[in-house]
């Protein structure tokens, strides 16, 4: 068991069973055992790969995005270009970097980036070091400067802690970590039934609640209804709310028991698009999409942009610039095309947003 394992025996030893949600936000945030707080988690060497981590042409495309956004709102200056989650901060470098086409985009730019792990913060002030923009820290969206913004958050949404409920012959009952004869982490139910959840379910259904996702997208709703701009989501999940437990545990590139070695893993679930939306346009903001990430790539001329890519470079590296293309547009096994998703959420007097063209006339 991992230290943090013990500590959470102790503490469900000590108060009872514990939430979900109060279990994934341990086993992500803990200050000193959190799985985001003292490591790297990307890449071959790491326990996943992200879409920026995949190809430059990611970071760039999506940058240009941000320009696209910045001159339909009439090119405020300053615009707080607002990352949630930045991993490694490298999306955000190739956004700036292709930015560089759009110098008047790029000197109105004041970046922010909300991170809560401190080792990812170290590693994504050493990748901007250079960038060419301001760029400063906040642990919450709430500290971020006001003004209008473009926001960008990509896999974040899967990382916030979940709930879960679980239709029994009768009730819906909260699931819940405690202890097992042998003092083990195992999943249980509540003893007292749910009854805020309604509407028709089977025995053995699972319901995902994402209460801070929910308060997340209220607040950046509110914010842009009021201050102007747009939020770009990219993620994996699913389009209409629905049943399933969808929580994962990965460890080196491996699906792995959540419950065990917490700290060691990262713990995600499925975004629930629909119930995103819901709480960004209760707040007064619309909402385009989701579409499918590969629609949304080439649409922005992800095609275009390898092609560019391949024609100066060596054969290895066309290739590699083909298989990132494949990988990221790509709606087959294996691929991120139609796994994941990509949703804006806008003030309404934005016309609709590049990449969401194909929906015109369609904000929900
Ligand atoms: N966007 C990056 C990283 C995705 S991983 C990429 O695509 O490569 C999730 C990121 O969100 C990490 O940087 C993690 O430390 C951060 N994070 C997770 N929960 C957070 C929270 N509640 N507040 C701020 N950052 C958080």
């Amino acid at each position: 068991m991992s230290a943090l394992g013990d500590e959470i025996r102790a503490l469900i030893g000590q108060e009872g069973p514990i939430s979900l949600e109060r279990y994934m936000a341990l086993a992500l945030a803990h200050p000193t055992h959190g799985y985001y707080m003292n490591r790297d988690p990307f890449g071959a060497e790491g326990d996943f790969t992200t879409a920026p981590e995949i190809s430059q042409m990611f970071g760039e495309l999506i940058g240009l995005w941000a320009a696209e956004i910045w001159a339909a709102i009439g090119g405020p200056d300053p615009l707080r270009l607002i990352e949630l989650g930045p991993g490694r901060g490298t999306l955000m470098s190739d956004a700036l970097r292709a930015a560089r086409v759009a110098p008047e985009f790029r000197a109105a730019l004041d970046v922010c980036l909300i991170e809560t792990s401190p080792a990812l913060a170290a590693i994504q002030h050493d990748t901007l070091l250079t960038a060419g923009a301001p760029v400063a820290w906040a642990a919450q969206l709430e500290d971020a400067p006001d003004g209008p913004a473009v926001m960008i958050a990509n896999e974040f949404l899967d990382a916030l802690p979940i709930r879960q409920y679980v239709r029994g012959p009768r009730d819906w009952r909260e699931r819940l970590v405690g202890l097992d004869g042998a003092g083990r982490l195992t999943f249980g139910l509540a003893a007292e039934p749910e009854r805020s959840i309604k509407g028709p379910a089977e025995e053995g259904d699972v319901l995902e609640i994402n209460a801070l996702g929910h308060r997340l997208m209220f607040e950046i709703g509110a914010r842009l209804a009021r201050q102007g701009g747009a939020a770009l989501f990219i993620d994996y999940g699913h389009t209409a709310t629905g049943f399933g437990d969808t929580l994962q545990a990965l460890r080196a590139h491996r699906m792995v028991d959540p419950l065990v070695d917490p700290g060691e893993a990262d713990l995600t679930a499925h975004v629930d698009f629909a119930a995103m939306a819901r709480s960004a346009r209760a707040a007064g903001a619309a909402v385009y999409g989701p579409i499918d990430q590969g629609d949304f790539l080439k649409a922005l001329g992800l095609e275009q942009r390898a092609q560019a890519l391949s024609s100066r470079a060596a054969a290895a590296q066309a290739a590699d610039i083909e298989a990132a293309r494949l990988r990221l547009t790509g709606k087959g096994p294996g691929q991120m095309g139609a796994l994941f998703k990509a949703m804006v959420v806008a003030n309404r007097q934005l016309p609709v947003p590049p990449g969401f063209q194909a929906l015109a006339g369609a904000a929900i």
